[in-house]
């Protein structure tokens, strides 16, 4: 961000949203990379490649219960054949048997899913292909076979066919999903180096707040923002740590925020609009967090507070949001600004870090606001063309979930359009990246 940029942002009272996600965009980088378990990596992004240390399969192995063979005996010359053969059982191979006896002509061995194909035999012929009577002989007895599609080579898994010792399995930047984590193990990966979850500290701020294992009293409001930005926050794939509720008073709010800017994120709520009790910007300054800027054109959330506190003798940085305490408020902010913040420090691709928006056809009227873009909950469902409907739910406002919670996408109607109608062409900010269209 150009500093004369910085220096608008903070002289202007209220800057619009793109100007905003820039502003938040531009100060989170990507955290230095930590070597951890492997075990602790799954939704974390390699920095390093993982190079397999054996070959895939290790040895030539069976995959199929049935009878190791020697091609040869089946099909001569050929490839395949239809022929059946009588075969001397030699031994009996499980999974985790090691044996070095070797298959003759005119022999075969008995042999388990996943154990090494013995020397001589080459391919395996399935249980369910050996004539009745002799199905169940084992060592000594003798087999008949008959396999119509017999191939030689069939149900072998061919040392290193998956991947060769050396090869690079998993390149750096990739995503660690639970296929990928086995991969890794497979490779030989017992730690990785990998982009490490934030810490994202959350804090609720009200004097009128309690838990939801409460019945909330006359007065009283229960905290669902630590909850529901906690999980935000973990569904990311970065680590919440929950700091609680602070009541709005100056010197155990300045103690909260204190404990919170250890962390490489503080979310915050409530306190931060323009009430006698809204102490969260002056606590914030006295803590000695730099403003970037405090109210968005946006609807609901206008009174985000964005800024950055500077560890001193360079302990690094924490990246600083007073959101709006109302629930709907709160996560449309979140959404919109702490998750491109989130997924820039854990190191996401640039074109991945807002959620993706397409065009919908309206279904039903939805209001808009004269001076700032709306984003309303909806559901989605799929056209006979593919395209996309949006359905407006029922919504009353900054601190109803209702709707949100059973919501596909956020109707994002521009500032200006006070009634958006069925029929009209809109965008969507898509929520689930599950929605099937159903
Ligand atoms: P504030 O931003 O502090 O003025 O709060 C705005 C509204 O949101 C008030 O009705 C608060 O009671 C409510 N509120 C604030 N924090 C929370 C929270 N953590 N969970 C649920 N509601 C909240
Ligand atoms: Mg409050």
């Amino acid at each position: 961000m150009p500093p004369e940029g910085r220096a608008a942002a903070r002289k202007k009272a209220m800057i619009d949203l793109e100007a905003a996600l820039s502003h938040v965009v531009a100060d989170a980088r990507r955290l230095p990379p930590r070597r951890v378990r492997l075990e602790e990596g799954r939704g974390l992004r390699l920095i390093e490649p993982i190079v397999a240390d054996v070959d895939s399969p290790p040895w030539d192995r069976a995959m199929m219960d049935g009878f190791a063979v020697r091609s040869a005996d089946l099909v001569g010359d050929g490839r395949s054949s239809d022929a059946s053969v009588s075969l001397d059982v030699v031994v009996d191979l499980a999974a985790g048997d090691a044996s070095t006896l070797a298959i003759r002509p005119g022999s075969c061995a008995r042999i388990m899913t996943g154990a090494p194909i013995p020397a001589g035999a080459d391919a395996v012929v399935p249980i369910e292909s050996s004539v009745e009577g002799t199905a169940g002989v084992h060592a000594g007895g003798v087999v008949r076979l008959v396999d119509p599609k017999f191939r030689a080579g069939q149900h072998v898994g061919l040392q290193g066919c998956a991947f060769r010792a050396g090869a690079e399995v998993l390149p750096a930047g990739t995503l660690l999903t639970p296929a990928a984590v086995g991969l890794a193990a497979e490779a030989g990966a017992t730690h990785v180096l990998v982009v490490p979850r934030p810490r994202v500290a959350i804090l609720s701020t009200g004097s009128e707040l309690v838990a939801a294992d409460a019945v909330p009293r006359f007065g009283q409001t229960r905290n669902s923002n630590g909850p529901m930005l906690a999980a935000a926050v973990a569904a990311l794939g970065g680590e919440p740590v929950a700091l609680g509720t602070v009541v709005d008073r100056p010197e155990p709010l300045r103690a909260a925020v204190a404990q919170g800017l250890a962390a490489d994120i503080l979310l915050l709520s409530g306190g931060v609009s323009a009430g006698d009790l809204d102490l969260v910007p002056g606590t914030f300054r006295a803590c000695g967090v730099e403003k970037i800027f405090h109210k968005v054109r946006l609807k609901p959330g206008k009174p985000v507070w964005f800024g950055i506190f500077t560890r001193p003798g360079g302990g690094g940085r924490c990246l600083v949001f007073g959101l709006p305490g109302n629930p709907a408020s709160s996560l449309v902010c979140f959404d919109l600004f702490v998750r491109p913040a989130l997924a820039s420090l854990l190191g996401w691709p640039q074109g991945r870090l807002s959620l993706p928006r397409r065009r919908a056809r309206l279904a039903g009227a939805a209001k808009g606001a004269e001076d700032r873009p709306v984003y309303a909950p909806c559901r989605l469902e799929s056209g006979d063309d593919g395209s996309l409907v949006a359905h407006p739910l029922p919504w009353t406002g900054s601190s109803d979930l209702v709707g949100l919670a059973v919501a596909d996408a956020y109707l994002a109607i521009p500032a200006g359009v006070r009634r958006a109608e069925a029929g009209d062409d809109v965008e969507v900010v898509m929520l689930r990246d599950d929605f099937d269209g159903a």
